[in-house]
C-alpha cells in the first residue's frame, strides 16, 4: 500500500532525494567513503556547500548584498539569534502575533530587548492573520512567522516596514520555497529545514549585509552572524548530511521547473482540499478563507462531538498517515508540503468522501 506522510515537520521528502541520500551514506562521489565520514575543509564537501548556496541564490534570486547562512539550533535559535544580533538591550522590534511560533520569538526577543506585540490573533486561536495595527517609530524591524504551521494560517501579502531604515524580518519555517518571494522585502529570512526542504538539523539564514554587525563582542561567537558570514558557515563542524539532502532537495524543486511551478501545483492541490472541505457536509475550515496556508490545511468536524480518532484510524487504514491537528486546534491537518504528490491528496479527498457516504 502507497503511504503518503501528511505530517507537519519533519515532513515527506521526495523519493529521488531520498534514494540519491541512501548512495551518499554509503560513499559520496567515488571517495570510497561515507558523505558522513568527509571532513567538512574536503574539496568535495567544501563545494557541496558552495552547490547548496549558489542553489538558493538562483531558486530565490537572492541580490548579491545578501548572504547565505547554514546554521544550527533550528528556527528556535534564531528567536534568540535575531534579536541578540539586530537589537541593543535598549531597542525595541515590532512583533505580529499569529501563532505558537511567533508567541515563542517574542519571549526571547524580551530576553534580550523589547517586543511589541503590535497585533495578534490569539483571542481567536489564531485562526486568521491581523491586518490592522500601527507600527512604533523607533522600533528597529517587525517580525512576521509567514506560515503559521499549527493553525494553518498564511500571509497572502506581506506587511511593509514603517519606513525606509525599517525592515521585515520572518520566519519561513514552513514555506519557504513553496511560493516566489522577493527576498529584497526583506532584512533578515529563516527557515529550519525539516518542513519543506530537507531533514532537521540544519537551518538557512538569508541576511542582508548591512544587518550582519561586526562589533559584538558581548555576544557569544557562535551567536553572532559576523562569525559564521567569514567562515562561510564553516565556523564549527556543520551538518554535512543534512545540507546533503537539502542540497538534492533544491535540485528537485529546480527540477520541477522551480519556486514558481511548486507555488502553482502547491496551489492546485491545496485548492482541491479547500474544495472538498467546503463541499463535504462532514467536514469544515476553521481558518478564515483569505489567510488559508497552502501547506498546512487544518479542518474539523462540523459536529465537534463527532470522534476524530475514529477518522484517524479510518485514513490510517487506508495509509493515509499523521493527520491528526495540533492539540491546541484539535481535528485534523494535512500538511502539504512541497514533496506531497497529487494523488496523495486525492486519496485524502477520496477518504473524505468515503467517510461521508459510510
Ligand atoms: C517548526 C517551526 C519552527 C521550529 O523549528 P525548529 O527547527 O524545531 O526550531 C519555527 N517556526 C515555524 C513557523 C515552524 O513551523
Amino acid at each position: 500500500m502507497k503511504i503518503y506522510n501528511f505530517s507537519a515537520g519533519p515532513a515527506h521528502l521526495p523519493d529521488t532525494v531520498l534514494d540519491a541520500t541512501k548512495k551518499a551514506v554509503i560513499e559520496y562521489r567515488g571517495t570510497g567513503m561515507s558523505v558522513m565520514e568527509m571532513s567538512h575543509r574536503s574539496e568535495p564537501i567544501v563545494d557541496l556547500f558552495h552547490k547548496t548556496t549558489s542553489r538558493v541564490r538562483t531558486l530565490l534570486d537572492v541580490p548579491s548584498d545578501y548572504h547565505v547562512l547554514w546554521l544550527q539550533g533550528g528556527a528556535s535559535m534564531q528567536f534568540s539569534m535575531v534579536p541578540m544580533n539586530l537589537l541593543s538591550k535598549r531597542s525595541t522590534a515590532d512583533y505580529i502575533e499569529t501563532g505558537a511560533w511567533s508567541t515563542k520569538a517574542i519571549t526571547e526577543c524580551n530576553r534580550v530587548a523589547t517586543a511589541n506585540v503590535i497585533a495578534s490573533s490569539k483571542e481567536e486561536i489564531f485562526n486568521y492573520i491581523p491586518k490592522e495595527y500601527n507600527q512604533n517609530i523607533e522600533s528597529k524591524y517587525l517580525h512576521i512567522t509567514s506560515n503559521n504551521t499549527i493553525y494553518g494560517t498564511q500571509y497572502k501579502v506581506f506587511p511593509k516596514p514603517r519606513n525606509t531604515d525599517g525592515y521585515l524580518v520572518v520566519d519561513m519555517s514552513s514555506d519557504i520555497f513553496s511560493r516566489s518571494i522577493n527576498v529584497s522585502d526583506f532584512g533578515l529570512i529563516y527557515a529550519g529545514a525539516q518542513k519543506n526542504m530537507g531533514p532537521a538539523g540544519v537551518t538557512l539564514v538569508i541576511v542582508r549585509d548591512d544587518l550582519v554587525i561586526n562589533e559584538l563582542d558581548h555576544l557569544p561567537t557562535m551567536m553572532r552572524y559576523d562569525t559564521h558570514v567569514k567562515k562561510d558557515s564553516m565556523f564549527n563542524t556543520p551538518p554535512v548530511l543534512s545540507v546533503f539532502v537539502v542540497n538534492e532537495t533544491l535540485k528537485w524543486i529546480a527540477d520541477q521547473g522551480g519556486v514558481v511551478s511548486i507555488e502553482n501545483s502547491n496551489k492546485i492541490m491545496s485548492d482541491k482540499l479547500y474544495t472538498e472541505i467546503e463541499r463535504n457536509t462532514l467536514f469544515r475550515s476553521p481558518v478564515a478563507i483569505e489567510d488559508r496556508s497552502t501547506m498546512n490545511v487544518a479542518f474539523v468536524f462540523n459536529d465537534r462531538s463527532m470522534d476524530d480518532n475514529e477518522f484517524l484510524q479510518f485514513c490510517d487504514a487506508r495509509g493515509l498517515k499523521t493527520l491528526k491537528g495540533h492539540r491546541s486546534v484539535g481535528g485534523f491537518r494535512a500538511s502539504i508540503y512541497n514533496a506531497m504528490p497529487i494523488e496523495g491528496v486525492d486519496a485524502l479527498i477520496k477518504a473524505m468522501q468515503d467517510y461521508e457516504d459510510r
